[in-house]
Parts: structure tokens; C-alpha cells; sequence
């Protein structure tokens, strides 16, 4: 007993210098009879000499005016056989008088599952938006306040890409939409951490030309996203100018699409999508497809000019669209 005593209070010390806590999984490690404290399920280690370990640490711990703790190990169980004295043995930490331990990351579900946005809202919790959003008890959460604001979209479309990609991100979410035509969710792709999703495309990549599949990879990428926000453009235009016909209402969005989607960023994104955006946007596209702006600008007039020459014409048909009456001879 001596021995181990002495041998115990020797690695705790060291152990309490470096941690500024003892664990019995840590005096394990220092006396050499476990290779690891990340330990798997079991330690394969005599229950006994656990217990007089356990013992002899905690002499050494109350000499040294140290604080009992029990340490949060979950689920783990550290004996195949749960004996609870042998447990107990494991869990008991020693500490100095308000020494706090490093919080653990919190455990999170296996599957996260997280929707694409297909209609304008809000983040229950800070009140911006984005491309995405967590289902919450009180409503959606943005991937900021759902702490996945780090991952990348990912489109499927490349299994082996999606699947290297998962298993190369130490966190990472199914990203679905709710398709109203068929009445359920479907797959658009996953989040995952851009090191994974690079690292996932070498792997790929590895016997190909890397940068033009790279290439074709991001267009895809962008080609998803130029959809998304040219549907919720068009969403937005719809719902600010119900009478505007909904094929020009498509055309004006794939155009906005075209000048620069939701690639810059999330509160750029909020930005086009703004009531003030969208009407510029429709406005422009009055000025240009109902009047005979294009033809006065060609005819040498300035711009300043012929904009204020089709003004009203221009407001009467946003009039007309906001009020839901589609301008049929406008
Ligand atoms: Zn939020």
C-alpha cells in the first residue's frame, strides 16, 4: 500500500500542476497502467487495484486540502461489470476549492436534420434570417444561433463527394426541403466543415484534372444557390406586387439571380431581398420591357432624361401590380 501511496501522490502532483484537477484516470495514465485518459468504454484494469488507487488518491487529495467532485462522464460506464464501487472510484475527482472544469462540448442529436428556406422568416432567437434554419421549439433558429454557423452547403448531386464530406466533418446536417407539389421534405444536400468538403473533393479528385472538376463543383454550388435566391426574389416580388404576372415576375428574379445571388453572404442576401430591392427591381424591368425608355436611351437621350420621361408611366404599372390588377396595356 505504501507504495502505491507513494506512487499515486507522485503523478497526482504532476497531475494537479498541469490540470489543476486529479482524475483516477489520470493517475491510470501516469503509473503506466492505461495508455490514455480518453479511455474507450472499458478500462481494462483489475477492480481492486482501481478501488485502492481510488483510495490512496483520496489521502493524498484530503492531505492536500483538495475538494471531492463527481465527475460527469455520462453514459460511460468504466467497468464491464458496473460494479458501483469500482465506479464510483472512477468518477471521483479531486480539486482545489472553486476550481472549475473546462466545460465539455454538449452532446448534440446523431442526425441533424436542417431546412432550406423556401419563404421568407425570421431566427426565433436574434431575428435575422438566411438560407437556412433549424426547426425550434418556439419556431425556427438561424444556423448562427444553432451553432452550425461554421458549415457549408454541400448540394447533392455527387454521393461519393457527400459521403466523404460527412465523414470527414466531425459535424454535419441534412439539409431538406418541403417540396409543396409532392407534400414532403427532399434532400437538397448537406452542411458540413469546408475543410471536410475540400478535403472530401481531393479525395475525389485525387485521379482527375482537380481544378476543372473544382470548377464544375462550384457552379453547381452556385447554380443551387442562384435558384434558391431567384425563387425567393420571386417569392418577394409576388407578395409586394401581387398583380405583377408571374412569368415576368420569374424573369425578373432570374435576372437578379444572374447579377449576384446569396454568394456574398447572409445579410447581403437579406439586403436584395428587401422591399426596397425588389421594387427597384421590378421598376427596372417596367422601365425597360413596358416603356419606351430603351428606345429613347438609343435614340441619344440621357438617362436621367428618359427616366424622367416613362416616370409615370413606370408608377402606374407598379401601382396597378401592387394593387394586384395586372397592367394589360400598359
Ligand atoms: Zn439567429
Amino acid at each position: 500500500m505504501a507504495n502505491v501511496r507513494t506512487g499515486v501522490a507522485r503523478v497526482a502532483e504532476t497531475v494537479l500542476t498541469e490540470r489543476g484537477a486529479v482524475r483516477p484516470v489520470d493517475i491510470l495514465v501516469g503509473l503506466g497502467w492505461i495508455a490514455s485518459p480518453t479511455t474507450e468504454r472499458r478500462i481494462q484494469v483489475d477492480g481492486a487495484k482501481i478501488v485502492e488507487v481510488a483510495e490512496a488518491l483520496r489521502h493524498w487529495a484530503i492531505e492536500r486540502g483538495l475538494e471531492e467532485r463527481d465527475g460527469d462522464y455520462g453514459d460511460v460506464t468504466f467497468t464491464s461489470d458496473g460494479d458501483p464501487n469500482v465506479e464510483r472510484a472512477y468518477r471521483t475527482h479531486w480539486a482545489p476549492a472553486g476550481h472549475v472544469e473546462p466545460e465539455k462540448p454538449r452532446p448534440r442529436p446523431k442526425k441533424l436534420t436542417v431546412l432550406a428556406a423556401d419563404h421568407a422568416w425570421e431566427c426565433a432567437l436574434c431575428g435575422e434570417d438566411g438560407d437556412f434554419f433549424l426547426e425550434g421549439k418556439s419556431g425556427g433558429v438561424c444556423l448562427d444561433c444553432a451553432d452550425l454557423g461554421h458549415l457549408e452547403f454541400l448540394p447533392s448531386g455527387d454521393a461519393a463527394l457527400t459521403g466523404r464530406a460527412r465523414k470527414a466533418s466531425r459535424l454535419s446536417a441534412v439539409v431538406v426541403m418541403w417540396n409543396l407539389r409532392r407534400n414532403r421534405y427532399e434532400r437538397q444536400g448537406i452542411l458540413a466543415e469546408p475543410a471536410a468538403i475540400e478535403q472530401a473533393a481531393r479525395e475525389c479528385l485525387s485521379d482527375a484534372d482537380v481544378r476543372a472538376r473544382r470548377r464544375a463543383r462550384d457552379t453547381t454550388r452556385r447554380a443551387v444557390e442562384d435558384q434558391r435566391f431567384q425563387g425567393e426574389f420571386a417569392a418577394a416580388i409576388r407578395e409586394q406586387f401581387p398583380g405583377c404576372p408571374p412569368e415576368r415576375a420569374e424573369a425578373i428574379a432570374l435576372h437578379a439571380a444572374a447579377r449576384g445571388s446569396g454568394r456574398a453572404g447572409r445579410s447581403a442576401t437579406a439586403r436584395k431581398l428587401d422591399r426596397d430591392a425588389v421594387r427597384l427591381a421590378v421598376a427596372a424591368s417596367v422601365r425597360h420591357v413596358d416603356t419606351d425608355f430603351d428606345d429613347l436611351l438609343m435614340a441619344g437621350i440621357d438617362r436621367e432624361a428618359a427616366r424622367a420621361k416613362v416616370f409615370d408611366q413606370v408608377e402606374s404599372v407598379l401601382s396597378a401590380w401592387r394593387a394586384g390588377a395586372a397592367a394589360l396595356d400598359a
